[in-house]
C-alpha cells in the first residue's frame, strides 16, 4: 500500500478546476492507499491574502472536501498549521537546499515577478512542500503538471539530506500526475483559478452555474448562430466531456460543427449536467454547513493522527542531525 500525501490551498469552496484536477482522484486513492490530505494554510500566507477570511476559507475547503467524498475513516484530513512539525522540518531542509535550485523554480519566477520585494517565504515555498511530503515519508504525491518540478526538488532534498544524515531515511517520492488536462477557466484564457474569478464552484446553485456559464468564452468563429464551430478549441466542449454522457458529447460536437444550435443552447445543456453531477455533493455540503462543529472535529482528529507520524519522523530527524537533547526529549 502506497502512502500518499497531497495538499490543497485554503481557497474556500472547491471549484470545478480543483475538483477535476485533484480531489476526484483523491477520493479514488483513499480507497486503495494510506492517504494524508492537507489544507496548506502555511503555503497560503506566502502571497497576499485576506487575514479576516483565511480561517473561514479553511473551514469551507474542509467542508467541500468532505462533501466531495473525502472520508475521514479512510484518509487523514487536516490543516497544515495544526501540525507544527511541517515548519520545523522545512527549516532543517533549508540547510541542505541550494538557493540556486529555488531561484530556478518556474512558479517562483512567475510569482516573484508580481512582487515588488521578493519575500523569503515565497522562495522557500517548495522547501515547505518537501517537508509536507517527507514528514509522512510519503512515496506518492498526486499533483498537477505545474507541480512536477517541485516534486523533483523534493526528491533532491531527500537525497541531499539522506547523504548527510542517513542513507535511505527519506523515500524519494514519485509524482502522480493528474491525467485531467489543465482545466481552463470560463474566460478560456487561463487555468481555472479563484484569484482570476473564472471558476464555477462545485457547491453553486443550478441557477448560479447557468449565470456563470452564459457569458463564458466559446469558439470565436461562431459569431452568429449560423456560423459552424470547432468544438475541440472550445472550452465549453471540453467541460461537456467531463460532465455530459457520451451521446450528448457526440451530439454537442455534431451540432457545433453544423451550426445545428447556438452556443447558449450548448451551455444550457452543460449547466444542467454540471448541476446534476454535483447535486449529491451540494446536499452533503448543506448538511455539514448546518453542523460546522462536525467538520472542526474531523480536522482536529485528523491533526492528531498526522501528529503521531510527524512527531515520530521529527524525533528521528533531530537525533540524526545531532540536536542537543534530542534523545532525552524522545523518552516518554
Ligand atoms: S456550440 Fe458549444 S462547443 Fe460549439 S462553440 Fe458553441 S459552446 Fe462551444
Amino acid at each position: 500500500m502506497a502512502r500518499v500525501f497531497s495538499g490543497i490551498q485554503p481557497s474556500g469552496e472547491l471549484h470545478i478546476g480543483n475538483y477535476l484536477g485533484a480531489v476526484r482522484r483523491w477520493v479514488e486513492l483513499q480507497r486503495q492507499h494510506e492517504c494524508f490530505f492537507c489544507i496548506v494554510d502555511y503555503h497560503a500566507v506566502t502571497q497576499d491574502y485576506d487575514v479576516g477570511l483565511l480561517a473561514s476559507r479553511t473551514l469551507d475547503m474542509a467542508t467541500s472536501l468532505l462533501a466531495a467524498g473525502i472520508d475521514p475513516d479512510r484518509a487523514v484530513l487536516f490543516v497544515q498549521s495544526h501540525v507544527p512539525e511541517h515548519t520545523e522540518l522545512a527549516w532543517l531542509f533549508t540547510t541542505v537546499t541550494p538557493v540556486g535550485e529555488l531561484e530556478r523554480m518556474t512558479q517562483f519566477k512567475e510569482k516573484a515577478q508580481r512582487q515588488e520585494s521578493v519575500l523569503a517565504g515565497l522562495m522557500n515555498y517548495p522547501v515547505l512542500q518537501a517537508a509536507d511530503v517527507l514528514l509522512y515519508k510519503a512515496d506518492t504525491v498526486p499533483v498537477g503538471e505545474d507541480q512536477v518540478q517541485h516534486i523533483e526538488l523534493t526528491r533532491e532534498i531527500a537525497r541531499k539530506w539522506n547523504a548527510r544524515y542517513g542513507e535511505g531515511f527519506f523515500p524519494e517520492p514519485q509524482a502522480l500526475v493528474s491525467d485531467a488536462k489543465r482545466i481552463m477557466g470560463l474566460d478560456g484564457q487561463a487555468k481555472m483559478s479563484k484569484s482570476i474569478g473564472n471558476t464555477i464552484g462545485i457547491l453553486e446553485e443550478p441557477e448560479t452555474i447557468w449565470q456563470r456559464l452564459r457569458p463564458a468564452m466559446t469558439d470565436p468563429a461562431r459569431v452568429t448562430r449560423n456560423d459552424p464551430g470547432t468544438p475541440e478549441i472550445c472550452n465549453i466542449y471540453h467541460l461537456h466531456r467531463h460532465f455530459s454522457p457520451p451521446a450528448t458529447i457526440e451530439d454537442v460536437a455534431h451540432k457545433c460543427r453544423t451550426a445545428g444550435w447556438g452556443c447558449l443552447d450548448c451551455k444550457r445543456v452543460l449547466a444542467d449536467n454540471i448541476a446534476r453531477v454535483f447535486e449529491p455533493i451540494r446536499q452533503r455540503a448543506a448538511e455539514l454547513k448546518a453542523h460546522p462543529e462536525r467538520v472542526r472535529d474531523i480536522l482536529a482528529a485528523g491533526a492528531e493522527r498526522a501528529r503521531v507520524v510527524a512527531q515520530d519522523t521529527m524525533r528521528l530527524v533531530r537525533e540524526r542531525m545531532g540536536l542537543f537533547g534530542a534523545r532525552e526529549r524522545a523518552r516518554p
